[in-house]
């Protein structure tokens, strides 16, 4: 059944073989790139530096468990989540390794979820940090709960104010039932080719630093960069970067593009479920935005926007079947697309049809999508729904 592909397919234990032959569309995750890209990473890094795999959002959509489970085997030493329940869900895993939550938390409920699964949660006010003390006082945890100062420096989103870290510090320090773990921040612009900004940031980080050594407190842990910063320069490196891109293969900015090596973990494919012949004049899908100017073969392929394929590259996307490039037409509609295969007649019903991916010398990336719907990569690669099987593939 899978004749035509060179590469061996390898069923994760979350999809049962049968579920996946029968499917019309997946997601193919391959660790060896995975792999092949968190080795890269380490490569970069000094000696003391950490590699901080961050899983957030389900792996960015490639599956937390095993990419978790890839990362650290390949060189990455902590993880990073959005939430409790991304964290609880890689512990219920078994993974050991330390796991921050980058969110907010503010509950009981999330504290002593966190307490008791051994999450390490983000602190990012004077006034959360008291709910959490006084939190774990009441359930009388007994050993002092590892957390990790957040600091704004200039991204306008989660954290103290960088003026106001040393006396933050202060206070968390004080608490009895928290130990801090790091001190870090986050970057707005580490994307660009202008540093300008960055560069501000590094130096509002630095400064709050200093300011927190005077108070003669070490911060065991320093880290700032995230994918952008991490391949721009070793300075902003500290004990531990937070790479969340660079891991699923895709580089965060064209001027980044010849730092290292990467390969991208994520394929989408679906099968031709349907050939057919159309005469000029026939309109294709909802609307008839398309409307074909001479007689033309038409393939359906059983894939759609609530799958994640943006319905807004709608006669816009191209795909790959047996190593070419073939135009998408008609309005993408919710479970199914139609494709021009006029060029390849011989194209049979049950073919598989790369969306993402490469075949041969032709490689269509999230990147592509991402500059023709005007948004990042990252959103292309969140984008694609829990309908989608994943299943994980040996690249070779
Ligand atoms: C998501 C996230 C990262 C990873 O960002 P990438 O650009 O994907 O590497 C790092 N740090 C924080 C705080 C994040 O929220």
């Amino acid at each position: 059944m899978l004749s035509h592909e060179k590469n061996r397919i390898i069923f994760d234990c979350h999809s049962d073989s049968y579920a996946w032959m029968s499917q019309r569309a997946w997601v193919e995750i391959d660790l060896e790139a995975l792999s092949h890209n968190v080795r890269q990473l380490t490569k970069l890094l000094s000696p003391r530096t950490q590699l901080m795999a961050v899983v957030k959002a389900d792996a960015y959509g490639h599956g937390a468990i095993v990419v978790a489970q890839t990362a650290l085997k390949s060189g990455a030493s902590w993880l990073g989540v959005a939430t409790v329940p991304e964290g609880i869900q890689l512990r219920e895993a078994g993974i050991e390794a330390p796991i921050l939550i980058l969110g907010a938390t503010h509950t009981p409920e999330q504290i002593q979820a966190i307490a008791q699964w051994q999450l390490q949660p983000t602190l990012i006010s004077p006034k959360q940090a008291l709910v959490f003390s006084n939190t774990l006082e009441e359930i009388n945890y007994d050993s002092p709960l590892p957390v990790h100062i957040k600091l704004d420096t200039g991204m306008s989103r989660l954290g103290t104010n960088w003026q106001e870290a040393d006396e933050f510090v202060k206070l968390v320090q004080r608490l009895p039932y928290l130990t801090i773990k790091s001190i870090y921040s986050h970057l707005a612009t580490a994307d660009s080719p202008d540093p300008t900004v960055m560069k501000q940031q590094q130096q509002r980080f630095e400064t709050a630093i200093a300011q927190i050594r005077a108070l003669g407190i070490e911060p065991p842990c320093l880290h700032l960069a995230n994918s952008a910063a991490t391949l721009t320069e070793e300075s902003l490196h500290y004990d531990m970067v937070r790479a969340g891109l660079v891991i699923y293969g895709l580089y965060p900015a064209v001027h980044l593009n010849s730092s290292i090596d990467l390969k991208p973990v994520m394929q989408v494919k679906a099968r031709v479920t349907q050939v057919k012949i159309i005469a000029p004049g026939t309109g294709v899908s909802y609307s008839h935005q398309f409307v074909a100017q001479q007689e033309l073969r038409l393939a359906v392929v059983g894939i759609g926007y609530a799958d994640g394929i943006p319905r807004n590259l709608s006669n816009k996307m191209q795909v790959l079947i047996r190593g070419q490039r073939v135009p998408q037409i008609g309005n993408i509609t919710m479970d199914q697309l139609m494709l021009d295969i006029s060029a390849l007649p011989e194209i049979q019903e049950g073919e598989v049809v790369t969306l993402l991916g490469k075949e041969g010398e032709e490689q269509i990336s999230a990147e592509d999508w991402a500059n023709q719907l005007n948004t990042i990569s990252w959103e292309i690669l969140c984008g694609f729904k829990h309908r989608l099987p994943r299943v994980t593939r040996v690249s070779g």
